[in-house]
């Protein structure tokens, strides 16, 4: 784990909920369960929908206001679109980049490192999504978790890899309920440094948040974060349920 941040967990809402009155519900609970903790830093993603009004209801909490995505055009003939400029102005200070299920609607590496290059310029925190599909035998798929890496990192001064988070999310164990081990989590993560080292230097390495995400739950987060060494989670099904999400929390702090 960074000496720099506190650990930190980030709710998906993904497309949910259907109505403004159940984003008041989790919000206020999540608020009260906030409360009693400072040692983490939570974030929440709603969709770009509701931003405003979550960031309204949030008033003076500290808990952080994500997007789910972005365009890194700053405005423009782009249908159905948001820029940096119009999030930002909604309170967003963290967007997530490269969601598996952003890529399968055809969201490539070059686009995800040109979104990454646009937020960190726009002084917004990254949060990359990598992950393989499927892992092999032969452990072919960190290949391409290292050309992820490297396509999301390419146009990132490195003095601002203090400001990037990496969400370790394997596309087999997002909202499937087979959540990696915390074995799999940590060679994952030694292997993520590896490659920022190798590519980087190790001291700007060491400044990359790495997170986990994949189905966790209230009762394999513990074992997660502290087996697992990874800097927090990104949460997606958990994170509409607020007491399992404030447990999630509670769990790491
Ligand atoms: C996600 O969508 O990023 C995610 C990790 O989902 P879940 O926690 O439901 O697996």
């Amino acid at each position: 784990m960074t000496k720099h941040h506190a650990p930190l967990v980030v709710g998906n809402w993904k497309m949910n909920p259907v109505s403004l009155a159940e984003v008041k519900t989790i919000v206020t609970s999540l608020k009260a369960a906030s409360k009693k903790v400072n040692q983490v830093q939570i974030v929440i993603a709603p969709p770009t929908l509701y931003l405003m009004e979550v960031k309204k209801m949030l008033g003076t909490s500290s808990i952080g206001l994500a997007a789910q995505n972005v365009n890194q055009s700053p405005m423009g003939a782009q249908t159905g679109e948001h820029s940096i400029p119009m999030l930002a102005g909604a309170g967003v200070v963290t967007v997530i980049v490269g969601h598996s299920e952003r890529r399968a609607l055809g969201e490539t590496d070059e686009m995800v490192g040109a979104k990454v290059a646009a937020l960190i310029k726009s002084k917004l925190t990254p949060i990359i999504c990598i992950g393989e599909r499927d892992r092999d035998a032969q452990g072919n798929f960190f290949m391409l978790i290292e050309a992820q890496i490297k396509a999301a990192l390419m146009n990132v001064p490195k003095a601002r890899f203090k400001d990037i988070v990496i969400a370790y999310e394997p596309i087999w164990a997002i909202g499937t309920g087979k959540t990696a081990t915390a074995e799999d989590v940590n060679e994952m993560r030694l292997f993520i440094q590896k490659i920022l080292t190798k590519h980087f230097d190790r001291a700007s390495a060491g400044k990359i948040r790495i997170i986990y995400g994949g189905s966790v739950s209230a009762q394999n987060a513990t074992d997660l974060f502290t087996s697992g060494g990874v800097d927090g989670f990104l949460v997606g099904g958990a994170s509409l349920r607020p007491q399992e999400f404030s447990h999630i929390i509670h769990s790491i702090k």
